[in-house]
């Protein structure tokens, strides 16, 4: 689903990621995680189009992400292109980013509306039925500044879904939150991740990590450093840098 050969991105004179090389397979859990500005949110950005590589070949779902490969030659996706790539790939971030002057119902059905063309009834329909999956049918009518953090979490989540990804991206989900709402958020991801939607998720989650994931990647310094099934990588890790690491967040 997402195939990453000697990615690199630059900010600058700053070389942020220096040549990642991953594969995620299709419904796989992917773990990246890896201490602050190692490049882990650079490299979802990259996935999502949010930023452009400098170096390298990133495909999802076997095709080359902003651009067109001819011969051994790269063209740019015209803003058309790009965009039929990106409805495919749900994000979440950090910070909820809801529309903050809508409700939890219609901030689920925006997208589809607007960017799909999709009607009112058809939207309002999914979006029902995802707010009840992220069991927030109590609160389809409540504006953000009326919901909790994890309600609110729980929102762009079912937001993101209402596009029918096939790939979804999740960017420390869960550190914003106070730490009795980490639970009910990351019951929703384990409920997608059972459904067998592919997710790359960037935590420091590390129960989550090792329950749910598939595999997990150890990012450092814009390389990865070890990658491998959670279970090995957090039990045993063969990196003093991994090792390190994982001392300070378990
Ligand atoms: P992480 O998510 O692992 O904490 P980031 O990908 O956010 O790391 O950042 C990696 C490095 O890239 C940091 O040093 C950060 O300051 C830098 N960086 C990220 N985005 C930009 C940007 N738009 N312009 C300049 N530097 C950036
Ligand atoms: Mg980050």
């Amino acid at each position: 689903m997402v195939k990453s050969e000697a990615v690199h991105k630059s900010f600058g004179a700053i070389e942020v990621l220096k040549g990642i090389d991953l594969e995620v397979q299709q419904g796989e859990v992917f773990c990246l995680v890896g201490p602050s500005g190692s490049g882990k949110s650079t490299f979802l950005r990259c996935i999502n189009h949010l930023e452009k590589i400098n170096a390298g070949r990133l495909y999802v779902d076997g095709q080359l992400v902003g651009y067109r490969q001819k011969g051994d030659k790269l063209y740019e996706l015209k803003e058309r292109e790009v965009a039929a790539q990106r409805k495919d790939i749900g994000m979440v971030f950090q910070r909820f980013n809801l529309f903050p002057h809508m409700t939890a119902l219609q901030n689920v059905m925006e997208a589809p509306m607007q960017v799909k063309g999709e009607s009112r009834a058809n939207a309002r329909e999914r979006a029902e039925k995802l707010l009840e999956r992220v069991g927030l049918s109590d609160r389809k009518g409540n504006y953000p500044a009326q919901l909790s953090g994890g309600q609110q979490q729980r929102v762009a989540i079912a937001r993101a879904l209402a596009m029918e990804p096939k790939l979804m991206l999740f960017d420390e989900p869960t550190s914003a939150l106070d730490p009795e709402l980490v639970g009910e958020v990351l019951d929703v991801m384990r409920d997608l991740a059972e459904s067998g939607m592919t997710m790359v998720v960037v935590t420091h989650e590390m129960g989550f990590a090792r329950e749910v994931g598939d595999s997990l990647v150890f990012m450092d310094g814009g390389v990865v450093v070890e990658s491998g099934n959670p279970r090995d990588v957090l039990n045993n890790p063969q990196h003093e840098r991994t090792k390190s690491f994982l001392s300070k967040v378990l």
